[in-house]
């Protein structure tokens, strides 16, 4: 199937904006982006994107699909049957895609949901994103996500540990280096995972060609993981100089997830979250924000992730984070778009096929009504979200 967009305005993910461009579609590629005019097949389908504006697929950095975004989600998720937790995932899952994120990479699942849900959607059972995920996230033994992951201590522990999640499948390996705010007891400046611990952890995943990931808060974690090789930083609240450094020298990724703390910090207690929760996340904002900002000044690669599933931080309503690194993170409109988009495609390894919209390309595109640069709001808006490609294939809206 030939598909030409015509028209459009189309921000490519890298930063540009192409005002009357044309976007021809093959099949699954993007076979050709130029401004203005082209020859189209006469076979094409021919979309106007007049009036509204062709992106990227997004792409959310950090998600949990088996966490449901209830008050308490692991107490949830602990609670109900795995049949629930399934249906609720795969929900969440088309959900997801229905708002224009065509990729995810999720950060910590559970009961090997996580990696059957892949299947089913890499297989065309059900509609959801490209899924990378960790399976169960590794921890020392009472750390942070305990009641979730695979508990393991000492660096022979974490290296079987890191062989068992790849041996079910998993795509990244997630190390826990501090504590953190959704688990009761453990504080999230707290060192947790051990530099040596870590770097057993790193050692195995790459040796099996896998990425690693790292829940780091706390300055000491942050710096055992990126000593120990680790290849993206989620939510650094604590960096420092020497972190950032290293960071800006090896290109490692930061993903804030400001979506996280900001549904915590904004519906509280009242609304059932736990009271440790708010309170941690009261305590951390200012230097989350303080940190964001320095990691942003300082050149660090950032990247849109979500932390999807924590309390009312809801799949489906994944660009928030575009939003919040916009008021929050003191991006402009351009540059959080190219957080969720090219970036994120970085962070996942994927930027050959995904993340631009750019010749040889997989053809994940998104119809958006009007210009986010002018209205970041739009990204928000269900009805706005105009069309989905996933692939060359339409998985929302009409051609
Ligand atoms: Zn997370």
């Amino acid at each position: 199937m030939t598909i030409a967009f015509v028209d459009g305005p189309v921000i490519t993910g890298d930063g540009r904006i192409l005002e009357h461009a044309t976007v021809l579609v093959e099949n699954d590629k993007i076979v050709k982006v130029a401004e203005g005019d082209l020859s189209i097949p006469p076979n094409a389908e021919k979309i106007p994107i007049d009036g509204m504006t062709l992106l990227p697929g997004f792409i959310d950095s950090h998600i949990h699909i088996c966490l449901d975004g209830s008050p308490d989600p692991v107490s949830t998720l602990l609670a109900e049957s795995p049949t629930a937790t399934t249906l609720k995932a795969a929900a969440a899952a088309r959900q997801t895609l229905m708002a224009g994120v065509t990729t995810v990479r999720d950060m910590g699942g559970y009961n090997g949901i996580d990696l059957g849900l892949k299947q089913a959607i890499n297989t065309g059972l059900i509609p959801g994103p490209r899924m990378l995920v960790s399976g169960r996230l590794i921890c020392m033994t009472g750390g942070h996500g305990w009641q979730i992951g695979q508990e393991a201590n000492g660096p022979d522990e974490v290296r079987q540990a890191a062989r068992n999640q790849i041996k079910v499948g998993a795509d990244i390996v997630k190390l826990m280096a501090t504590g953190g705010v959704m688990t009761a007891g453990v504080q999230p400046g707290s060192e947790q995972f051990t530099e040596a611990e870590m770097r057993a952890g790193v050692q195995e995943a790459h040796k099996a060609g896998k990425k690693t990931a790292t829940h780091a808060m706390g300055t000491q974690g942050i710096l055992n993981a990126l000593r120990a090789g680790i290849d993206s930083i989620e939510h650094g609240v604590y960096l420092n100089e020497e972190a950032v450094a290293i960071m800006v020298e090896c290109k490692i990724p930061f993903i804030p997830t400001i979506s996280a703390c900001y549904h915590i910090e904004t519906k509280g207690v009242a609304a059932g979250i736990p009271d440790y929760a708010v309170e941690k996340t009261l305590m951390v904002k200012p230097h989350h924000l303080e940190s964001i900002r320095m990691a942003r000044e300082a050149g660090v690669l950032i990247a849109a992730g979500t932390d999807a599933g924590t309390p009312f931080n809801l799949h489906g309503e994944n660009l928030s984070e575009i939003k919040l690194l916009v008021d929050y993170g003191g991006f402009s409109p351009m540059a959080a778009i190219e957080a969720g988009t090219r970036v994120s495609a970085h962070v996942l390894g994927l930027d050959n096929e995904l993340g631009t919209i750019e010749e040889g390309k997989q053809a994940d595109l998104i119809m958006v009504s009007g210009n986010p640069l002018e209205n970041i709001d739009i990204l928000l808006e269900r009805e706005s979200i105009r069309l989905v490609l996933q692939g060359g294939k339409l998985a929302s809206g009409d051609l």
